[in-house]
């Protein structure tokens, strides 16, 4: 079988490689049945409005625990899905989770956002546009609230055809949005291209504002961007203070980070919804 692997022109340690070939068909083989036993599942990470100090949304993160081998990283597993032609079944149930949580946020009277990470590998048919009406059918979540955040817009062949696939999406009710904006070939060409509602500045990038005026002044001309083109720009993985006061410097609005939440269960969103909100009014 051909892989990305074999095309590197250095090979290092081919025992090692070979071990990690095993290990990754091993993972295709198991997410299936992975996704069945609950090994599979989602955590969900605040999204804060900056300006009004409320939690504004929350984007769900696939998580993998195999009862032997521990967590295994999304990033990991993601790929091998794609690989073994699952991904369009991973999402179908991801979407589902996360529609349901969202269910659940709603259901004590909230309009928070839930945020589901979508593979551009997935904007060639207009499949996802039927998974996506039927998740919203069948769990009754209002798809105002749902973002859809592209990832791997990299990997989008045809940006006309992607385009169609979006506005279809999007005439469902959903908002679409740009993920890890910045980094690899996220760039200026496909967000012109696509419809997007949101841009997310890639946590690479928001990493490195506190150390470099040269990136903070690329991130204050993103926010800038957003703004004039009416564009919500959220900024990932703002891991310290020093980081969230310089994005509030550039006028950054939501941010999502470390400094701010970690992935929660569903149990401890719930939790940090209701205490959030109460230290937010003050009662
Ligand atoms: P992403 O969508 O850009 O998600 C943000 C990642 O940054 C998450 O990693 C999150 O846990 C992490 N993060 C957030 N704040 C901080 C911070 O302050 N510091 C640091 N160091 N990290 C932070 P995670 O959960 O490991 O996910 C990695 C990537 O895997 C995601 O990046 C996304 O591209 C992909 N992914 C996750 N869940 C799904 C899914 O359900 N479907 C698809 N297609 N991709 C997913
Ligand atoms: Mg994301
Ligand atoms: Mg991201
Ligand atoms: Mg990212």
């Amino acid at each position: 079988e051909e892989t990305s692997e074999a095309h590197e022109p250095i090979k290092i340690a081919k025992a090692a490689s070979r071990h990690d070939e095993l290990w990754d068909i091993s993972l295709r083989a198991r997410i299936d049945a992975a996704m069945e036993a609950g090994e599979i599942y989602c955590v969900y990470q605040p999204k804060i409005d900056m300006f009004s100090g409320s939690l504004t949304g929350v984007e769900a993160l696939v998580r993998w625990h195999d009862p032997e081998r521990g967590f295994i990283s999304p990033i990991k597993f993601i790929a091998q899905c794609e690989k073994a032609g699952r991904m369009e079944h991973l999402t179908r149930y991801v979407l589902q989770t996360a529609c349901n949580a969202g269910r659940l946020m709603h259901f004590r009277g909230s309009t928070v956002s839930m945020s589901v990470n979508i593979s551009a590998t997935l904007l060639n048919d207009m499949r996802i546009v039927g998974i996506v009406r039927n998740t919203l059918q069948a769990t009754g979540f209002d798809p105002r609230a749902l973002i859809l955040e592209i990832t791997e817009t990299a990997r989008i062949g045809d940006l006309e055809r992607a385009a169609s696939i979006l506005e279809e999406l999007k005439s469902l009710g959903v908002k679409i949005s740009m993920d890890d904006f910045g980094v690899g070939a996220a760039n200026f060409e496909t967000f012109f291209g696509l419809p997007f509602d949101e841009l997310k500045i890639d946590r690479l990038f928001v990493d490195s504002i506190a150390r470099s005026t040269k990136a903070r002044a690329i991130a204050s001309s993103i926010v800038d961007m957003g703004k004039a083109a009416r564009i919500t720009v959220v900024a990932e993985g703002a891991e310290d203070d020093k980081t969230l006061q310089i994005l509030n410097e550039i006028g950054c609005r939501y941010v999502q980070g470390y400094a701010l939440a970690r992935p929660l269960s569903l149990t401890n969103l719930l939790e940090f919804k209701e205490s959030y909100e109460r230290s937010e009014t003050g009662t």
